[in-house]
């Protein structure tokens, strides 16, 4: 069995202590493989590292953007090469469906291709300005910010990596990425394809441990000039008081717990089939996942008759097996969504469908749930209110669009929402009053990288992905230009 080591500095190295841990394949538990355990040091040995590219040679930094975009179009190439390998590593090591891992692994050599055009576009804007002091033109030059921490979750591993890496990548940075302990292998393979195209040494440094360990640094460091996270609003919340230190830039993609609205005048066998990708893609295991569906009223009972009718003849197994629903990614993935699961039945929530864990044949070694809709829930429980993070939908009903609406935004998140109906006034008037970064109409969780992705609340801030995502990881320069050198005469004497 393989043990992957740390990327520092161009050279692939074990954990300073020595240290590795096991990863585990959801679907069976066994291990797939061991990594680097990192510590603190190792952080701050690949941030110094990460510091010289920037500060000292500045190869990357200094390289122009067509250069650079060469480089990122041939890693997006080479992902293509490896997409069979790299697509078949998310599906062992998460537990997600062979067919939804394809599907990131094209999303992520997209973003690699998008930032790689992107950056060889003209940034910022000139403007004829001038008054007492005579006439100016100034002009906006986008720079990299310089050393940029990365910190992702285990649900998309390779897509999340892309997501942060390459626009931190294209617009000059140098960056530290500490990938979820629980999924790194894709990332490795990432980073073997940066080596492999030749980034210079330092450029990208790759940190393999669990978060209070090799993460907390980044977030820490004085050294480091961003850090951009996508986790738990917990997790969240401590790296935006560790960022305080040095006042570093943090952008924050954090939980959501979101309204996927359905009125009456929907297409019910679309918006059932809709509402299953929104909750069951990725085992539920979406930040964006629409795990809140309210019904209006006079056709809640058939839709959610049909909903659980679909959801019971959902196919759930191993990855590899192409199911419809894979493993969810740990045993504390597990453990914790059958929590909540009790507990809503404990509160008083009707459970429809599922609600137990998969343990057919096979499947009783690997961390599966059935696909679990609950109805009759009210706003207080927890089932409603905190997110659960496995195919697991709660149904609440209402009588009319301020009600939907009100319902909507009840909650601290302000992730994502979507509606249905077949009125098109009303599906932008209410997709209007969602307090929501990313929205949907008639589907759901459909995203692109040319979008902006990011929430609203306690969902975070900053964006990542589109023209805004490069911007993230870029500081705006102001440059004033006096177009008549020479005596202004503002004094007089
Ligand atoms: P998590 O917060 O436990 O961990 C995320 C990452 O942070 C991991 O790499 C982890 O090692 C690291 N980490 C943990 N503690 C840390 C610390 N103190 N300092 C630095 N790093 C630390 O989240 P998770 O369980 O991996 O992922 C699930 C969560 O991610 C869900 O809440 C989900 O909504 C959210 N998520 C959000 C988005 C989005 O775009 N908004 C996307 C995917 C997932």
């Amino acid at each position: 069995m393989q043990t992957h080591q740390n990327y520092i500095n161009g050279a692939w190295q074990p954990a300073l202590a020595g240290g590795t841990r096991e990863v585990i394949n959801p679907a069976n538990s066994q291990v797939l493989a061991r990594v680097a355990d990192s510590q603190v040091e190792d952080t701050k040995l690949a941030i110094a590292a990460a510091r010289e590219a920037f500060y000292g040679h500045g190869t990357w930094r200094r390289m122009s953007g067509p250069r650079r975009a060469e480089l990122l179009f041939a890693v997006a190439d080479a992902i293509k090469a490896r997409a069979d390998e790299l697509a078949r590593i998310d599906c062992l090591d998460n537990g997600k469906p062979l067919r939804e891992a394809r599907s990131d692994v094209d999303d992520a050599a997209a973003c690699f291709r998008y930032y790689a055009g992107l950056i060889g576009k003209p940034q910022g804007g000139i403007y004829e300005v001038g008054d007492g002091f005579g006439p100016m033109h100034a002009y906006s030059l986008h720079e990299p910010i310089g050393v940029c921490g990365l910190i992702t979750p285990w649900n998309y591993p390779l897509l999340m990596a892309a997501g942060k890496l390459a626009p931190a990548l294209a617009a000059g940075n140098s960056v530290v990425f500490k990938p979820s302990e629980l999924t790194p292998l894709s990332a490795i393979a990432l980073f073997e394809i940066f080596e492999q195209v030749g980034l210079p040494p330092g450029t990208a440094n790759l940190v393999l441990g669990t978060g209070p360990a090799a993460g907390q640094e980044l977030a820490q460091s004085h050294d480091v000039d961003m850090i951009t996270f996508t986790g738990s609003t917990r997790t969240g919340q401590t790296i935006a008081t560790a960022a305080v230190g040095n006042l570093k830039k943090v952008g924050l993609e954090l939980g959501g717990k979101s309204p996927n609205i359905v009125f009456a005048d929907a297409d019910l066998e679309g918006a059932v089939e809709w509402a299953m990708i929104g909750v069951f893609f990725n085992q539920g295991q979406v930040c964006s996942a629409g795990s809140r569906l309210l019904v209006e009223r006079r056709i809640a009972d058939r839709f959610v008759a049909r909903l659980a009718e679909r959801a019971n003849a959902m196919t759930i197994g191993p990855g590899l097996e192409n199911p419809d629903l894979g493993a969810l990614v740990s045993q504390a993935q597990l453990d914790k969504v059958l929590g909540y699961i009790e507990t809503a039945k404990a509160q008083g929530a009707r459970l429809v469908c599922g609600g137990s864990r998969y343990t057919d044949g096979d499947c009783a070694k690997g961390f599966f749930v059935r696909p679990t809709i609950f109805d009759q829930c009210r706003p207080d429980m927890d089932i409603v209110r905190e997110e659960v993070f496995g195919p697991v939908v709660t149904v609440q009903t209402f009588d009319s669009e301020a009600a939907a609406i009100a319902m909507a935004n009840d909650t601290i998140y302000g992730l994502a929402g979507g509606v249905f109906t077949a009125d098109g006034a009303r599906a932008l008037r209410v997709m209007k009053e969602l307090r929501a970064g990313i929205t949907w109409i008639n589907c759901y969780n459909p995203t692109f990288n040319e979008a902006p992705w990011g929430g609203y609340k306690m969902s975070g801030y900053g964006r990542d992905l589109g023209i805004y995502g490069l911007q993230e990881y870029q500081q705006v320069k102001q440059v004033n230009i006096n177009l008549r050198p020479g005596v202004v005469g503002w004094y007089a004497r």
